[in-house]
């Protein structure tokens, strides 16, 4: 399957979606389209909510986007337990999608005010594990 790279974010399961882990192995992070009606959805999503059965695309996102909020997080899921405590940030892509995600590490949390630009990008985790986060 090819998931058990994909070692954070565990809702994403759903197999047809194992594109995703194609675009993050070159760097890229990608959301899904629907082709009927234009939806799209990040994180990825197999079908459409509007239009089951509908086919999706993959689209590539540029990444960019501007902090609305951020907050520090001591009391995690077992799986993010170990990094506690850690920043965790809702952005404002570029294209509208609002996105949660961890801040990295090498973002000054000083610096962290709404507004701020930030991207959204591919990092490695030491298990060799793909996800994202906003540096
Ligand atoms: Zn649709």
């Amino acid at each position: 399957m090819g998931f058990e790279k994909f070692g954070r974010f565990g809702y994403v399961s759903q197999t047809k979606i194992n594109p995703l882990l194609s675009y993050l192995e070159k760097g890229q992070i990608a959301a899904t389209r629907c082709k009927k009606c234009g939806r799209t959805y990040f994180p990825p999503r197999a079908e459409c909510l509007d239009d089951r059965q509908s086919a999706i695309e993959w689209v590539v996102l540029d990444g960019k986007g501007s902090l609305i909020t951020f907050t520090k997080v001591f009391f995690a899921p077992p799986a993010f337990q170990p990094e506690t405590p850690y920043l965790l940030g809702l952005a404002e892509l570029s294209n509208g999608f609002r996105v949660f995600a961890p801040v990295s590490p090498s973002v000054d949390e000083k610096q962290l005010k709404p507004g701020k630009e930030l991207n959204l990008k591919v990092a490695r985790g030491s298990r060799d594990n793909l996800f994202y986060w906003l540096e």
